[in-house]
């Protein structure tokens, strides 16, 4: 390989596209597996790239054989051909055969495939979560469902334990009446039940991990703890701190993540959904091992340390060994760009975004390159301040006002 590491970058959605804007100026070549004219290749121009999916293991292994590292920005891709090229490694263009490390671990991307058998492994580490149990497929769902009411009550959450994103694989369920609609909905999948949580906010926290050569975590680095907000289960906005949450609470989300991200395996930077419950205490709700929705704001919020350059500076074990992710802003808060009904749906807010000068409130406008469509994520702008007394909610009313108005 040469002088400068090859980073090889499985999916180019807009983590991806925000990876490499981050690669760029620090001179790293990110070469991507995905279609040609995804939004991270639209930014990267080099003659590294792989035109194909990420779930293709022969195309994952094209990419490894030019690359000096691997690294995902979706966790839903082919476990099998991770594992054989970081453990036996890949035939490269010279015939020999190469291990190339994968970050994060193999291992932790196939423990979270499994939604269910990701928080079985938290449980077994003394982490707080949901209740929860795997349901039977086929003929026998309906009387797992039954079981699950017995030991859950209702409501309760049916879930996929694969492949769901943005809520896509939930189904509420309040009632008996809602077992057919369930079983209609989602019967086909392995199907597993939660315990309903009836937070009171949802926290998140992004925790970058280091690790030497031999698979031992080396450095577990925090960022603050953030507020969520979804709506029909997709991230709306994105609040730091979190609103009317004491220091304390903050704390507690982070030495929770913190816990998590020891307990897998692999370099990088992990999201920690948590649920803060009326009483104080916190369950964890599912980890994305990669860049994530709740750390868009660092860019701007930590620009010494964005989640982006995290990743790549862990990945490439290039990370200082002591590090606070210390905000540059006293406030920050991330609005979340979907497609509304008309593919110009959105134009209203960037213009409004453009060219909205706000005393004391900085406006970043990203928009990932996509081709709109209805509640698909094509971008967010994130609001920062300096002051601590600036009532940004407030501020930014008129942005949020727009988002509304795009969903109707
Ligand atoms: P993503 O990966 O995009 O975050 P997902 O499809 O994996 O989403 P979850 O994170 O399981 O879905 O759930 C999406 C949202 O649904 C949560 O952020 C939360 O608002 C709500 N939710 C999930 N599980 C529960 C629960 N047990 N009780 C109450 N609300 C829940
Ligand atoms: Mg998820
Ligand atoms: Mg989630």
């Amino acid at each position: 390989m040469g002088k400068t590491p090859v980073i090889g970058l499985l999916g180019g959605g807009q983590l991806g596209r925000m990876l490499c804007e981050a690669g760029g100026p620090l001179g790293y070549d990110i070469a991507i597996l995905d279609e040609d004219g995804c939004p991270a290749k639209q930014i990267n121009v080099n003659d590294k790239h792989v035109t194909g999916s990420f779930k293709d293991a022969a195309k994952v292994k094209e990419l490894a054989a030019r690359c000096d590292v691997l690294t995902v920005e979706i966790e839903h891709v082919n476990t099998e051909v991770l594992e054989e090229i970081a453990t036996k490694g890949v035939r490269t263009a010279s015939g020999e055969l190469r291990r190339v490390p994968v970050h994060p671990s193999w291992r932790t991307l196939r423990l979270v495939q499994d939604k269910f058998e990701q928080k079985e492994h938290f449980k077994a580490q003394g982490i707080p979560i949901a209740s929860q149990m795997a349901l039977s497929g086929g003929e026998a769902l309906a009387d797992s469902l039954r079981e699950a009411y017995e030991k859950l009550a209702f409501p309760f959450m049916v879930k996929a334990r694969k492949g769901s994103y943005d809520g896509r694989g939930n189904f509420k369920v309040r009632g008996p009446e809602d077992f057919e609609p369930a079983i209609e909905a989602l019967g086909k999948l392995p199907l597993y039940a939660e315990k309903w949580v009836p937070f009171v906010m949802e926290l998140a926290v992004m925790v970058v991990r280091t690790e030497d050569g031999e698979g031992n975590c080396t450095g577990i680095f925090p960022y603050p703890a953030v507020e969520t907000v979804h709506e029909d289960d997709v991230c709306k906005t994105v609040f730091m701190p979190p609103r009317k949450v004491d220091a304390a609470v903050r704390a507690k989300a982070q030495k929770v993540a913190e816990q998590v991200v020891k307990s897998l395996w692999g370099r990088g930077v992990f999201a920690v959904e948590m649920f803060l419950l009326r009483d104080g205490s916190i369950t964890v709700n599912e980890v994305a091992p990669r860049p994530h929705n709740s750390g868009h704001l660092h860019i701007e919020a930590v620009p010494y340390m964005s989640q982006y350059k995290a990743q790549l500076h862990a990945i490439l074990d290039i990370m200082p060994k002591s590090m606070k992710l210390i905000p540059r802003a006293s406030q920050a808060i991330m609005l979340n760009i979907l497609g509304g009904a008309a593919a110009d749906s959105h134009d209203k807010l960037v213009k409004l975004t453009e060219t909205q000068y706000i005393e004391g409130t900085d406006a970043y406008l990203h928009l990932y390159g996509k081709v709109s469509k209805p509640g698909r994520k094509i971008g967010h702008i994130t609001f920062t301040t300096p002051s601590p007394d600036v009532d940004l909610e407030k501020t930014i009313a008129p942005f949020v006002n727009e988002v509304d108005l795009m969903r109707q």
